[in-house]
């Protein structure tokens, strides 16, 4: 699509997505090209995956680069937003190669934001609410500087983003670049990895397979759990600000649940009767997290709409399908399948943005 094609009024972008084949950025990616922008999706495939963005490659909107960001992107790229979603976001992911994690978060924004100097593109920073640690302040408001054990194994992921924003706002300061930073707070939904490690997809692809529930510690830790088409709209509202906000900004879903009650919710919802198997807590797991939005909510008027309730249906829905392809594809060896047969939900419609 040339701009002259473009409908009258509006404006198409050339959009740089890197790690727009993961969880987030296939959704983003998906957005932004239902809105008409042109989008370069760049991925290592580390963790994302070709199928996220499979409906997208026969648009001549949509382009696919395969790319790490830690090394130089190719002088023919441009944009005119970028937004850098490139990291391995799980702790058994981002810990596998804890030193690729700090390099991917230095080195890669810093490549992101040199070529955002290059173009004059508008950058929008992922990054999390782990720059708080295991928070001594409750909510988590963005002027808290957390509480971070600087060397222990989440270190590679908590210092790496902590020093991404360092750069970020650096290159804000010497305008070099009109950076933006958000910390985005546990999110959920269709397309997070079976094998992700994470609490929501490891509970689901659990309860759906019929094997025991893995809580980690007492259970009794909190998180805050946000569905991605509520995140998505943050993200756009925030890099579509006419004004540079100047300081991170949180995005999350400020309802509060214990490990214990999103196991019980995920039981009651896919009707599941695994048991409940307790586990060892990681290192460092933080004790509570919950984000303060007033910050959005003022700025953006930004708020989600979608409580985990509602969320995890589609999600669970979005698992059980990928089990039900996968046993097709290899008989016997889906390692979600086992036992889920007769269990599985209903169809539920996904929320829109
Ligand atoms: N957790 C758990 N069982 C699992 C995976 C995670 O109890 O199978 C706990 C983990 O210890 C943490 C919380 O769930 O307290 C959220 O973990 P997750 O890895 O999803 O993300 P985090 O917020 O820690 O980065």
């Amino acid at each position: 699509m040339k701009r002259e094609d473009f409908p009258v009024g509006a404006v198409m972008k050339r959009v740089l997505v890197a790690g727009g084949a993961g969880f987030l950025g296939s959704h983003l990616c998906e957005y932004l090209v239902g809105q008409g922008h042109h989008v370069t999706c760049v991925d290592s495939f580390a963790t994302g995956s070709l199928n996220n963005v499979k409906a997208l490659t026969g648009s001549n909107r949509f382009v696919l680069l395969t790319q790490d960001i830690c090394d130089p992107l190719p002088e023919s790229v441009t944009a005119d937003e970028i937004y850098n979603l490139a990291c391995a976001a799980s702790p058994p992911h981002y810990q596998a190669d804890p030193v690729h994690t700090m390099m991917t978060c230095v080195v890669g924004t810093n490549n992101l934001l040199a070529l955002a100097e290059r173009c004059g593109a508008r950058f929008l920073q992922a990054s999390t609410s782990e720059v708080y640690g295991d928070p001594e302040q409750h909510p988590q408001r963005e002027d808290y500087w957390g509480h971070v054990n600087p060397t222990g194994p989440r270190a590679c992921y908590d210092e790496g983003k902590r020093a991404a924003e360092t750069l970020c706002f650096d290159y804000l300061r010497a305008g070099r670049a009109d950076v933006r930073v958000v910390r985005i707070f546990n999110t959920y939904g269709p397309r997070m990895r079976p094998d992700d490690g994470r609490i929501i997809s490891n509970l689901v692809c659990q309860a759906l397979a019929g094997e025991p529930l893995t809580v980690y510690g007492t259970g009794e830790q909190t998180r805050s759990f946000c569905y991605v088409t509520d995140l998505i709209g943050g993200l756009v509202r925030m890099m579509a600000a006419k004004d540079n906000p100047g300081a991170p900004v949180n995005f999350g879903n400020p309802g509060e649940f214990t490990i214990n009650e999103l196991a019980e919710l995920v039981l009651k919802i896919t009707g599941s009767s695994s048991t409940i198997s307790l586990h060892p807590l990681p290192t460092d797991d933080p004790q509570r997290r919950r984000p303060d939005i007033d910050r959005a909510h003022k700025l953006f008027g930004w708020q989600p709409e979608i409580p985990l309730v509602e969320g995890l249906r589609p999600t669970i829905e979005w698992f059980a399908r990928e089990t039900r392809k996968a046993r097709q594809r290899i008989p016997g060896a889906a390692r979600l399948a086992a036992g889920s047969a007769g269990r599985l939900p209903e169809p539920v419609a996904v929320p829109r943005h």
